[in-house]
């Protein structure tokens, strides 16, 4: 099956990466906790995606639940502007030079 191959695979989560956080999953932990493994659908079955490996991809139980019927491109997208929005905040942070 796709999901073991996966987990096979020990990939990260695709979520946290775009998101630029520590994407580590670890597969100790039981299924229905938040940081523990779970196959996510790139495009959801709901919308005609498959159990293909080249729709599956790993992801933390939270950041599944979080991301819902959000699509990639939603989540990219999301991860952007947050990202974007914390550069902003270095950027303005203040210095000591005055
Ligand atoms: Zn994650």
């Amino acid at each position: 099956m796709n999901r073991d191959l996966l987990r096979k695979q020990g990939r990260g989560c695709w979520i946290c990466r775009a998101f630029g956080r520590d994407d580590t999953i670890d597969y100790e932990l039981p299924a229905g906790d938040p940081g523990s493994f779970e196959a996510d659908h790139l495009v959801p079955k709901a919308k005609g995606g498959t159990d293909a490996l080249d729709n599956l991809d790993a992801a933390h139980r939270a950041c599944n639940l979080w991301r819902r019927d959000k699509s990639v491109a939603e989540v990219l997208a999301i991860a952007r502007r947050q990202r974007s929005a914390s550069q902003g905040a270095r950027r303005v942070r203040p210095t000591t030079d005055w």
